[in-house]
């Protein structure tokens, strides 16, 4: 096609793959969406397949198959599920740019490591995500939607009972009841889910506005009998409470969960370590065979009291499942929809056939978190004699 032929900017992505990942941040549909943009792509062997796309299905959608080494020379800008290791970061050269999660709330050493490394990083963790032109770039609601829908669907699989009422000629068996903690992308996607599957659905959330939400799906809305309203965070999103709005919060959740049998939290604060949600007190007083799936877990732990990553049964019989990794669980349309995301972004960044950066455009300001090239002083003076 003559638009690949005029390709000036190369993306590559590399195979990801991990005992949780198994996603990748390119799909064939999508490198036939970036030949229409110009971009041509060069991808590592086998880096699909765990998302169900092979070597040959990248090939006829008209991308390069190669090794990693080939990969990393050749691409002008990489994209990444995750991000890339500190090993893939040395291998780099200057003037490389890297597309992912690149945790710039929270490692500014690995962000060092990329300026030192001469490198462009892209973090999307720093979308603005209500900017309405950047929502098909947009990761976090991508795969927090992924993710909420799988964690009910891990939830119902872990539990030794149905979710919706049952009339059997031995007996009825009543639904169970499920409390989901933290109602934003991931909460709202699994009351959907938990609902269909037949589950009696409560749920809670700091932001007023949830209320609705939660209650417009069907679901009842926890009162805790606290109220955070004030001093909301920006942009409607959740504010970190204080240490003592955080102990009333714990004390009011460890009493009220008592009476479900799944429970899925899915809080976080934007750029914070997750708040904990239910203690261990509260995970003691829960049932034997109940199951809490907590998405917020991390190495910093999460929205649960003990948690970790994986899968534990407490001395009590409860199963706690500390799930990040959910979204990998629905590998093929996941990755999909972060291909188009991280696509979209990297389109965004290519003017004129190449690779560059606007920090006087609201996106590239936020996006960019290594190698910022200031505005040119030319551009600066022309956008103010335009103002
Ligand atoms: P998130 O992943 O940062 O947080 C998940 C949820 O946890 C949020 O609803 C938050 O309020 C909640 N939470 C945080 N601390 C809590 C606590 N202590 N107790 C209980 N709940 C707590 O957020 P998200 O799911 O990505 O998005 C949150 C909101 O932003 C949603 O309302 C969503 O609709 C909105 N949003 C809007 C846009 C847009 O306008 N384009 C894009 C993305 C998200």
């Amino acid at each position: 096609m003559a638009q690949n032929q005029e390709a000036t900017v190369v993306f590559g992505v590399l195979n990801e793959t991990s005992a949780t990942e198994s996603r990748v941040a390119l799909t064939p549909d999508i490198v036939t969406r970036l030949k229409r943009s110009g971009i041509s792509s060069i991808i590592e062997s086998g880096a699909g397949i765990a998302a169900e796309y092979t070597d040959e299905d990248y090939e006829k959608a008209g991308a390069k198959v190669a090794g990693r080494n080939e990969v990393l020379a050749e691409a002008d800008a990489l994209g990444f599920v995750d991000r890339p290791s500190s090993e893939i970061v040395a291998s780099l050269k200057a003037g490389q740019w890297v597309i992912g999660m690149l945790g710039s709330f929270t490692d500014a050493d690995y962000i060092a490591a990329l300026e030192q490394a001469g490198l462009v990083g892209i973090g999307i963790e720093k979308l603005p995500r209500k900017l309405s032109s950047a929502q098909s770039m947009d990761e976090m609601t991508s795969q927090n939607s992924v993710m909420g829908y799988k964690a009910a669907i891990a939830a119902a699989d872990a539990y030794g009972s149905f979710l919706p009422m049952m009339t059997t000629a031995a007996g009825t068996i009543r639904p169970a009841k499920a409390l989901v903690l933290g109602a934003g992308i991931a909460g709202l996607q699994a009351i959907g889910t938990l609902r269909r599957l037949g589950a009696v659905v409560t749920a809670y959330d700091v932001r007023p506005a949830s209320k609705g939400e939660v209650e417009s799906l069907g679901a009842k809305f926890l009162d805790l009998g606290l109220d955070f309203s004030a001093g909301q965070g920006e942009g409607g999103y959740a504010r970190a409470l204080t240490a003592e709005e955080q102990a009333a919060q714990q004390a009011a959740v460890d009493e009220k969960a008592a009476g479900f049998d799944i429970i899925i939290t899915t809080a976080k604060v934007p750029g914070r370590k997750p708040p904990v949600l239910l203690t261990a007190a509260g995970v003691k007083g829960l049932h034997r065979g109940a199951v809490v799936v907590d998405c917020a877990a991390s190495d910093l732990g999460g929205n649960v009291e003990g948690s970790v990553i994986g899968e534990q049964v407490t001395e009590g019989g409860v199963k706690l499942i500390g799930a990040p990794y959910l979204a990998s669980g629905v590998a093929t349309t996941a990755s999909n929809l972060l291909a188009r995301n991280v696509a979209d972004i990297l389109v965004h960044f290519v003017r004129d056939g190449k690779l560059s950066q606007d920090l006087s455009e609201e996106l590239d300001d936020a996006l960019v978190v290594a190698g910022r090239v200031a505005t040119q002083p030319d551009a600066a003076e022309s956008n103010q004699a335009g103002n």
